[in-house]
């Protein structure tokens, strides 16, 4: 018997993560930075965050914590703050302070650089 060990290395482009304001069905959820929980109507933006291809996970953050790193990387995405999508249930004037808020921080400088590729190991072990 001999094993045989296998291992790819695959690199893709990390998609971009998909943002959206919604109001907190529960008071459940916790934000993804400071961890307090996010009271139920609370505004909260919804994070759709790239796992890998075909893979999201959705993580929540308070309006409050969107900070200069966050701000551009939804800008990265839409462009524009205002065209950052809201729940209908989001009433008008909650949405437009977060999305001044996405402005407001997005015009702060940021150090760090966020990575652009990713590289998963897959690993086979064959038994022949
Ligand atoms: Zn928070």
């Amino acid at each position: 018997m001999c094993v045989l060990v296998l291992t790819f290395v695959m690199t893709f482009s990390t998609r971009p993560s998909t943002y959206r304001i919604s109001l907190a069905p529960t008071g459940r959820a916790r934000c993804r930075k400071c961890k307090q929980a996010i009271r139920k109507g609370g505004v909260r933006l919804e994070i759709g965050a790239f796992v890998r291809p075909g893979r999201y996970t959705l993580l929540m953050r308070c309006a409050s914590c969107i900070d200069p790193a966050m701000a551009k990387a939804i800008l990265n995405v839409y462009t524009s703050a205002s065209r950052v999508p809201a729940e209908p249930s989001v009433d008008p004037a909650s949405a437009a302070r977060v999305r001044d808020r996405i402005t407001t921080c997005s015009k702060r400088v940021v150090g760090a650089h966020s990575h652009v590729t990713q590289s998963v190991t897959l690993s086979v072990t064959l038994v022949v």
